[in-house]
């Protein structure tokens, strides 16, 4: 997956005095995304509903981005979907500011010709609101550790396997009981 392309909102000669705001809302086209160690699919691309204010030094970025995404369940790594909902909140300075440490959250800065670039914060909002454990259900039953079937298909035979060889050992304390015989 090679990220996102530019998403430019080109501002024209809007929003060029202090406290004027502007709603946009967008669907980009994304086939997918990665959390660095994991990779989703998105069957509709990302849709973003946002507002642009000037705040003075630049334009604040707040709103929410939402997919519909698809990735391996942890568990069984069967198709799992999750809906996204992740907010957005980016400052992008008219220049580059002198004390740019002072900027805690980072900033991005307004291009040449006023444009915003939304890709990096619509990404970072995806990132975000990925669950950090995907599920194919909430009680998806996995893997059996022992031979790897779907547990979710119905028991595989391995579980009462073991159990029944833990009954049969001597390490299991009732095991001198099985040879009881009760005389009625
Ligand atoms: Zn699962
Ligand atoms: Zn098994």
């Amino acid at each position: 997956m090679d990220g996102m392309k530019p998403v430019v909102i080109e501002l024209a000669d809007r929003l060029e005095n202090p406290g004027e705001s502007l709603a946009l809302a967008e669907t980009v086209a994304l086939d997918g995304y990665s959390t660095g160690e994991k990779d989703f699919s998105l069957a509709d691309g990302v849709s973003y509903d946002v507002v642009l204010t000037n705040a003075g030094d630049g334009i604040l970025v707040t709103g929410i981005v939402r997919a519909h995404a698809q990735g391996a369940c942890d568990r069984c790594l069967e198709p799992a979907h999750f809906d996204i909902a992740g907010e957005i909140e980016e400052y992008y300075l008219f220049e580059e500011p002198e004390d740019a440490d002072a900027y805690e959250d980072g900033f991005e800065l307004v291009g040449p010709e006023r444009t915003v670039d939304l890709s990096g914060a619509i990404w970072d909002a995806m990132v975000m609101d990925t669950p950090f454990v995907v599920l194919c259900r909430p009680d998806c039953a996995g893997l059996c550790p022992t031979c790897g079937a779907n547990l979710n298909e119905g028991p595989c035979g391995c579980e009462t396997a073991a159990e029944q060889a833990w009954v049969d050992s001597d390490d299991n304390p009732f095991a001198a009981l099985k040879n009881l015989k009760l005389d009625a």
